[in-house]
């Protein structure tokens, strides 16, 4: 298979095919995109794209290759340093496809590695060479701490192809951009640096706003939430412009402890959070606590030090395990429900652990999200006994087959 159709076959296995352009009928409002860069950094390739980048005040995401942040860690610091989002591309840029378990790990721990050593706020994602994607590539990343990022929709400028012309990477960019889509690009090919202009003015005629990975995901995710929870899509991009990121949707700044001269005054903040269980992820700091029979519930706070809290969501909107939860038949849960969660954070994925009373113990997975915070899957499930999970101090709930707790350590059945 030539190296050209490799790479095409690579992302219709990966996204489930090229969609041709089809005119909507419904335009949304705004299209959330998010540009994507490959193969860097090179300064003489990446110091002309971020002078554009800036001109243009757009923030892109940066797939930079290991072995090539060891040659020019100054260009990944000035790429990260203009609000650029940097995310793991492998360590040699080698299909995915053709390494055993254990080189793929190094491929991706060892970019990992290099990336952090000279960015401070290291890749939350792993964006596959050549967008390779199966379970071993989705193993290999959570190794890392990371996740594949998955683009709901891609757009493909076929800039890696030298024999594409520039007005054929203008109308590719251009053409199909759905609010989700990602666009994928080069770092290194001359002529998408010359066509981005006419790019991004197009696309902003097209009502799109650029987003990096991490804030694309956390808005889609947002806002799927909204539609999932409260009935149809409540707007994402609210009148001023600036897309709803779901860490921002939180407490408006009315008091903060933070003195603002390195000291702060008690008490943290004025709400309470019984039971509080707190933990650590690389540098930031995540919070939950008990909400017995308030809905929604089990809220999640992230602090980067402990003193500045932002409420970043909930973990479910709704719990409804019968007429009680409902105020039905004359029942009601006023001091039950939820009691002294468990949190903890697992191989990409937080869980938080919690008893509901009477009604055994649940796991509310959400999966990780870039360092501002976490985003919901409302995915909760009663744990079984059999299952391995990481138990928690607080996670006291009751095991279906009465074996206590912390008894169920049977192997999976
Ligand atoms: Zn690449």
């Amino acid at each position: 298979m030539s190296h050209r159709s490799r790479i095409l076959s690579s992302l219709l296995a990966a996204f489930g095919g090229l969609v041709p352009a089809v005119a909507s009928a419904a335009e949304p409002a705004v299209k959330r995109v998010a540009l994507v860069f490959d193969d860097g950094p090179r300064p003489a390739d990446a110091e002309p794209l971020l002078a554009l980048l800036a001109k243009e005040k757009v923030h892109a995401t940066f797939s930079l290759v290991g072995d090539r942040v060891n040659e020019n860690p100054e260009t990944a610091k000035v790429v990260a340093a203009a609000g650029h989002e940097i995310v793991n591309h492998s360590q040699t840029h080698a299909h995915p496809r053709d390494l055993d378990d254990a080189a793929l790990d190094r491929e991706v721990a060892g970019a990992q590695q290099r990336i952090r050593a000279v960015v401070v706020a290291g890749p939350h994602w792993y964006w596959p060479p050549y967008l390779e994607v199966d379970d071993r590539v989705c193993a290999a990343a959570a190794h890392a701490q990371l996740a594949v990022y998955t683009p709901r929709h891609l757009v493909v400028s076929m800039d890696y192809d030298t024999k594409v012309l520039a007005a054929e990477i203008l109308r590719r960019a251009t053409t199909d951009v759905r609010d989700g889509s990602v666009i994928l690009f080069h770092e290194w090919r001359t002529e998408t640096r010359e066509q981005l202009p006419a790019i991004l003015a197009e696309l902003r005629r097209q009502n799109g706003v650029f987003l990096t990975f991490s804030e694309l995901f956390a808005s889609l995710t947002a806002s799927d939430s909204a539609s999932t929870s409260s009935g149809p899509a409540q707007a994402s991009v609210p009148a001023g412009g600036e897309p709803l990121i779901a860490g921002d949707a939180g407490l408006p700044a009315t008091r903060t402890a933070d003195n603002g001269n390195g000291t702060f005054t008690n008490p943290l903040f004025y709400d309470e959070f019984s039971d509080p269980d707190l933990i650590r992820v690389g540098e930031d700091y995540y919070l939950t606590g008990t909400t017995m029979h308030v809905m929604p519930g089990l809220p999640v706070l992230h602090s980067r030090d402990l003193v500045n809290w932002r409420l970043l969501g909930y973990a479910f909107d709704r719990l409804d395990l019968g007429p009680e939860f409902r105020l039905e038949d004359g029942k009601e849960i006023y001091g039950q429900g939820v009691w002294a969660p468990c949190l903890r954070y697992h191989n990409g994925t937080f869980h938080i652990f919690t008893n509901i009373n009477r009604h055994a113990t649940h796991d509310h997975r959400q999966v990780r999200r870039h360092g501002r915070g976490v985003a919901f899957l409302q995915n909760r499930r009663p744990i079984l006994h059999h299952q391995r999970v990481v138990y928690g101090p607080h996670a006291h709930g009751r095991c279906p087959r009465r074996h206590g707790f912390f008894a169920c350590k049977q192997a999976p059945t």
